[in-house]
């Protein structure tokens, strides 16, 4: 079996669009159609010749109550299931309860975690990324889903620790 990187973090954080990044399509979005909710979505990705399999989670309702319980829950389930998790956090807004809540479930799993401080879109926002140092699981590594910024960098960490 392949290597499985999973890729966690609480709704609308990027973690889908990173995905498509890493995979080089745009199906991991299918997910976010209204009425279509599943909890994980497995593809097989390569990157500089070393396959893995990439596992998008978290088909959540943002309205739904629980929703910060549910999340850490998955984080759980994920890092079971992982070898890597990559844990997404969006860098503009910082960090929240329920990143609060998914970074505790990480630091127990004892499974190597990378940060990813995503919508860092430029190089001004960066500072943007140093509050995530707070979450104790090291050093946010800066990087743009959207625009690509510095996701190779993010997928050489990713798999060094792999
Ligand atoms: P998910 O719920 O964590 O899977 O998040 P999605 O991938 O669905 O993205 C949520 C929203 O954030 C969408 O509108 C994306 O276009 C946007 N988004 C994702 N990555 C970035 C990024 O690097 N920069 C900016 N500005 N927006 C982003
Ligand atoms: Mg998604």
């Amino acid at each position: 079996p392949l290597p499985v990187v999973a890729v966690v973090g609480r709704p609308n954080v990027g973690k889908s669009t990173l995905v498509n990044r890493i995979i080089g399509r745009r199906e991991a979005v299918v997910e976010d159609v209204p009425g279509v909710t599943r909890d994980r979505v497995t593809y097989e990705a390569t990157w500089r010749g070393r396959r893995f399999t990439l596992v998008d989670t978290g088909g959540w309702d943002p309205d739904a109550t629980g929703m910060a319980l549910r999340i850490a829950e998955q984080a759980q389930v994920a890092a079971e299931l992982a070898n890597v998790i990559l844990f997404v956090v969006d860098a503009g807004v910082g960090v929240t309860d329920s990143d609060e809540a998914v970074g505790a479930v990480l630091r127990r799993s004892g499974k190597p975690v990378v940060l990813a401080a995503n919508k860092v879109d430029n190089q001004q926002l960066e500072i943007e990324a140093s509050g995530l140092w707070s979450l104790g699981l090291g050093e946010p590594y800066p990087v743009s889903a959207l625009h690509g910024r510095a996701s190779g960098d993010l997928l050489d960490v990713v798999l060094d620790a792999l």
